[in-house]
Order: structure tokens, then C-alpha cells, then sequence
């Protein structure tokens, strides 16, 4: 199986620095044989990314999208506009979006369907709060994260989770890897599938990244903080 390993930006990165950052990239990346890399600039950095990113073994995806074609929708954008950009997937429900965009349930699942009915590959993010591991309460919030947000998507296989622990926020702590092993294979028990990939994202960096990918069930990264820069993001693809 390959290897699938994203950066997501998120609001970092002028297009100068953008630009400058996949030059480095280029020039220092020889295509990994079991590893593909994904880069999700600011929205801003997209067309240069794509522009760039063209005729090498790098892949561009989303931060978000809207689930509507057109209208008067200021700010968003549109799963045909990501489609001429050759976004081949987008990252829906980031923790980030619900805690300070107030998305709901119901409109990430629009999200969900739109990206599939386009051929974009959704990543649905799913986490749990501090509090609610604390009470045990894992499981039952991700059952409920991936019931609301998969609610008749017909065929769920063309949907990856990735799953953010993201009481580890902002430190240099991962979960250990028994956690993950145990939540990858419930979540993979919910997913009914072999198809969906089940992404471990938060706090991978080049020094904990071969330990991760060991484990079961857990074969994607996605990395914000340790994907900015250029040969921190190459040292996690070493875990080949
Ligand atoms: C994230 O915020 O989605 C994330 C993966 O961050 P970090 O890699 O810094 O833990």
C-alpha cells in the first residue's frame, strides 16, 4: 500500500513564501516509491501550487470548499473550481472549522456528498475533546462524528477519516500508540470498508513518524506545524 502523507498550511504562507517553500521542495524531493506527498496551501497559494506542483510527484488538495456550484457566497469556493485547480481531495471538518467557524453536522455533510459527486476525495475529520476522553466518552463521539457526517453517503469507501486527538494540541505529545491502534481499529469496525484510509494527524514530526506508521491500521499523516518546513516534511517521508 502507499503511503499518503498531507500537509495542511492552514492560514500560513505568503504566496512568495509558497513559492519559495516548493521550489526547495522540488529541488530536494525525489519521488518516494511507497510514499505520496500532499500539499494544501492557503486558498491564496492554490493556482501557484497547481502551477508549480504540474509535472511533479507532488499533489495539491484543499483546506475546505463550499457544497454549492455558484451564487452569492462571498469568500467560498466551489468543488468545480478545485476541480480545474486538480485539487484531487479536500479536508472537510478540520477541528479548526467547528470550533471557530461554528460548522455544523448537517452542512459538513453537504460537504461531503458535493466533493464526492465532483471525484474530490473527502478527508473527514473526526476528534474528541480532553473532557470527553477523560469520561470515555471517545468512542461514542466519533461513532456519532461519522454517523452525522457519512448520513446517506451511498458509497462510504470513497470517503478517508482521519482521526485528530486533538487534546495533544499545540504540544509536542502524541497519544500512545496503543490509543491509536485501539480508535484506527474502531474506527475502521464503523467505516465497514478496506477502502477508506484511516489518517492519524496530530503532532507527527520527522522523530516520532517511523513509530506511527508502524502501527496498525495507520498507514496516512496529516501534519500541520512539521509540514512548514521544507526538510522537517521531508524527514517524515523517510519513514520508507
Ligand atoms: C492539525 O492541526 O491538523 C495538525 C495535524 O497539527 P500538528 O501537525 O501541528 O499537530
Amino acid at each position: 500500500m502507499k503511503y499518503l502523507i498531507w500537509a495542511n498550511f492552514k492560514m500560513n504562507k505568503s504566496t512568495k513564501e509558497l513559492k519559495e517553500y516548493l521550489e526547495v521542495f522540488k529541488s530536494k524531493y525525489a519521488c518516494f516509491l511507497h510514499i505520496d506527498l500532499m500539499i494544501a496551501p492557503v486558498t491564496s497559494g492554490l493556482w501557484i501550487a497547481s502551477e508549480l506542483l504540474e509535472w511533479s510527484c507532488i499533489n495539491l488538495w484543499s483546506q475546505n470548499m463550499y457544497f454549492e456550484e455558484s451564487w452569492a457566497y462571498t469568500w467560498e469556493i466551489s468543488p468545480s473550481m478545485l476541480n480545474e485547480l486538480n485539487c484531487t481531495y479536500v479536508i472537510i471538518w478540520h477541528s479548526e472549522r467547528r470550533q471557530y467557524f461554528n460548522e455544523t453536522n448537517e452542512f459538513i455533510n453537504k460537504k461531503v456528498k458535493a466533493a464526492i459527486s465532483h471525484r474530490i476525495r473527502p478527508i473527514l475529520c473526526i476528534w474528541e475533546s480532553l473532557e470527553q476522553k477523560n469520561k470515555w466518552l471517545t468512542k461514542e463521539v466519533l461513532k456519532i462524528q461519522l454517523i452525522e457526517g457519512l448520513w446517506w453517503v451511498e458509497d462510504v469507501s470513497k470517503v478517508d477519516i482521519a482521526y485528530e486527538p486533538v487534546w495533544a494540541i499545540g504540544t509536542w505529545e502524541t497519544a500512545t500508540p496503543e490509543y491509536i491502534e485501539e480508535i484506527h481499529d474502531y474506527i475502521r469496525e464503523l467505516v465497514w470498508n478496506d477502502e477508506s484510509r484511516i489518517i492519524y494527524g496530530w503532532s507527527v514530526k520527522p522523530d516520532n513518524s517511523k513509530q506511527l506508521i508502524s502501527i496498525k491500521n495507520v498507514n496516512w499523516f496529516l501534519v500541520w506545524s512539521a509540514s512548514l518546513d521544507p526538510e522537517s516534511f521531508l524527514k517524515i517521508a523517510e519513514v520508507e
